[in-house]
């Protein structure tokens, strides 16, 4: 089968011919109907060797959704055709956080060398690919694929960072996101889901502003030196009540750090090196920085609820599995608006 693999360290991915894959017992086999693509995978392709913590060769893609064509040995509860998605975050399933469904925040699986397909274990660019437990499925009934699939990433990570800043955007307050890509456009669609704030997005490509205004974004502003002093003048001095930075790199962290207010949540969800500098004086009073991953299976649950009531749009740009290397290229580039998603099986 064909699979699109990261084989060296700095290269390209590229497309070749792998085994198909087969359900050890207790494992699934899907049929990929579609894949996305994220820009998590630019930046791990971007890592030197040493940074790498999984060997070469590794199959990408850590957003999946297919059909079931396999059963291994002891699994039941699934017919073969069904359609589901797999929720990417694996942990052992037995920890505290496990048993909570944290599995984003499994406290055994680094121990246990367990990888999220895509990111370690064999990803979902691929005609087919091996889920290792049901419950890392997700049943998707009439819910399109192609347009869910990136919910189980740029949705999920948007929504498990969005969730827990809830008790700040309250009625009247602001809300500002950073990056108005894959996860970006998301995010815009759950805060106005979600709550009643106001939501200023920023970006650096004016495409992206546009896409940013069309999901639901009240104020778009370009990402600059003076957007920070811009959100502060749109919410007369306040500041901003939560800042989400699907960047994350030390211009975008200051920023984010700059226009939030007291009392604020600073969400850092890119994972561009940025750094803030926290303290008394150097922060808002009260105002608190995080770093989500990921997020849970029962916030996945919720996410694909929202899904089908129509709360959330995915905008997707359509790709072959051969053309793969290309939609990573598009992306490094700042070029796909909204979501690359790869249709392994035509
Ligand atoms: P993307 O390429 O689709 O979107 C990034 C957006 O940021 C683009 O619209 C780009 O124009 C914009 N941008 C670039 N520089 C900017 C700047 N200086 N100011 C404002 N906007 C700027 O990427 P994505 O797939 O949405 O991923 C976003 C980030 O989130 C990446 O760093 C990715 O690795 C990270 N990520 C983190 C998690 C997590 O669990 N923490 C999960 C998924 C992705
Ligand atoms: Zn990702
Ligand atoms: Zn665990």
């Amino acid at each position: 089968m064909k699979a699109v693999q990261y084989r060296a360290v700095g290269a390209e991915p590229e497309v070749v011919d792998v085994p198909e894959p087969e359900p050890g017992p207790g494992q699934i086999l899907l049929k990929v109907s579609a894949a996305g693509v994220c820009h998590s995978d630019v930046a791990v392709m971007s890592w030197p060797a040493e940074q790498l913590y999984f060997p070469l060769p590794r199959t990408l893609g850590h957003e999946g959704a297919g059909t079931v064509a396999a059963l291994g040995a002891g699994v039941s509860g699934l017919e073969i055709g069904e359609s589901v998605a797999v929720y990417g975050p694996w942990g052992c399933g037995l920890c505290l956080n496990c048993a909570q469904g944290k599995e984003n925040y499994c406290l055994e699986a680094q121990k246990l060398g367990i990888f999220p397909p895509g990111l370690g274990a064999p990803g979902a660019i691929a005609e087919y690919m091996v889920v290792d437990d049901k419950r890392h499925l997700l049943p998707l009934g009439d819910l399109d694929p192609v347009t869910t699939v990136p919910l189980t990433d740029a949705g999920l990570t948007p929504y498990h960072a969005i969730k827990s800043a809830l008790p700040r955007l309250l009625p009247g307050s602001t809300a500002v996101v950073i990056g108005a890509g894959g996860l970006g456009h998301v995010a815009i669609q759950l805060l106005r889901a979600l709550t009643p704030a106001r939501v200023v997005a920023l970006d650096v490509n004016g495409e992206k502003l546009k896409l940013a205004a069309e999901v639901g974004a009240h104020e778009t502003l370009l990402s600059d030196s003076r957007a920070a002093q811009e959100v502060k003048a749109m919410t007369g001095g306040r500041g901003a009540n939560a800042v989400f930075d699907f960047v994350g790199a030390a211009p975008t962290v200051a920023t984010a750090t700059a226009c939030a207010g007291m009392e604020s949540d600073v969400v850092i969800v890119g994972i561009g090196g940025g750094a803030a500098t926290v303290g008394f004086g150097a922060t808002p009073y009260d105002c608190a920085v995080r770093a989500p991953y990921w997020g849970s299976r029962a916030e996945l649950i919720e996410v694909f609820e929202l899904a089908r009531n129509g709360a959330v749009d995915v905008h997707v740009e359509l790709f072959g599995i051969d053309e793969t290397p290309e939609a990573y290229r598009r992306l490094h580039a700042g070029k796909i608006n909204g979501r690359a998603v790869i249709l392994p099986n035509g």
